[in-house]
């Protein structure tokens, strides 16, 4: 089964994706085909400047090798597209570059208002967590959290605050594993064992996924589709890595603001340091509401998007 991994760097709707990337959000389109149809393409073109210096037999037995390598290509793609997944696969596609379908991940929600939310993965922490807490109160804004299931058992009073506070809580996986490595059903275990935690300790279901690193294959989608999760990614992540300093960090987003676009931030994953994204928060926060934005939560978001279709 393929894997479709963005990891933290690509920002789909704001740049341009690097070539895998870009080769893997066709995949996602359509299920898979597009993906498909594109290397067999270009793989035939190439063929195609070969053959051009080749004998009339020669040529014949190029095109014959080609159409069984493409049947063979095809018939493959079709086994795996009957190999569970791969309904949830077909009906991402459409979204992965629109946001409009419901069962996609979701990137960026189109709306016209100057709205954002603002996301922070692998909490609670009891370092940084608490200061993510005081700045949204301080700047009345309320942010989306996604949670680690292991955390929450870890600082419960940290994850019970955020839901006090009204900010929205998220499923990101009992214990962090990227997915791809996992079955189906670990998929699953991971993502329950998630969401039980979260309703022991915070009295609500969650209903947002978000794939630790963003990696994921159809096992993945499958089993958060199974669990009525819609899989929420990002459009623009804080922390960028040639970003160095939290002005840059900052502003680089600031620049690329669009409405409906999904900010990622982290408030956990130690050993990393998360002091940059605490400076670079308030510059931010500052910035996009000078700019007319204003902040809302995910689940906000969605309805925004879903009310802006219907
Ligand atoms: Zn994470």
């Amino acid at each position: 089964m393929a894997i479709w991994r963005r990891g933290c760097l690509p920002e789909a709707p704001e740049r341009p994706l690097p070539k895998a990337a870009a080769g893997a959000q066709l995949q996602l389109a359509d299920g898979r085909r597009l993906h498909r149809l594109h290397i067999l393409s270009r793989e035939a073109s190439v063929k195609k400047q070969r053959v051009t210096r080749l004998s009339i037999p020669t040529k014949l037995t190029s095109l014959l090798i080609g159409c069984l390598v493409a049947g063979m290509g095809w018939a493959k793609v079709h086994r795996e597209l009957e190999a569970g997944a791969s309904a949830v696969l077909r009906a991402t596609g459409r979204l992965a570059r629109t946001g409009k379908t419901a069962a996609g991940p979701v990137w960026r929600v189109p709306t016209e208002q100057k709205v954002v939310a603002l996301t922070f993965d692998d909490g609670p922490n009891p370092v940084y967590t608490p200061q993510v807490l005081k700045l949204a109160r301080e700047k009345g804004i309320k942010v989306t959290f996604f949670l680690i299931g292991r955390n929450i058992q870890l600082y419960p009073e940290l994850a019970r605050e955020e839901a006090a506070e009204g900010h929205a809580l998220g499923n990101h996986t009992w214990d962090h594993h990227e997915m791809p490595q996992l079955s189906r059903r670990q998929d699953m275990s991971e993502i329950e064992r998630c969401e039980d935690e979260i309703e022991r300790i915070c009295g609500q279901r969650p209903h947002l996924f978000r794939p630790p690193k963003g990696a994921m294959n159809g096992n993945t989608l499958a089993a958060a589709a199974a669990l009525g999760y819609r899989v929420v990614l990002w459009s623009v992540a804080l922390e960028h890595h040639p970003s160095r300093t939290p002005e840059e960090m900052a502003q680089r987003v600031v620049r690329m603001a669009r409405p409906g676009m999904i900010i990622l931030a982290h408030d956990g994953a130690p050993p990393v340091d998360r002091s940059k994204t605490l400076r670079a928060l308030p510059i931010l926060v500052d910035g996009l509401q000078r700019k007319g934005y204003r902040f809302v939560t995910v689940p906000e978001l969605l309805a925004m998007g879903d009310a802006k279709r219907s």
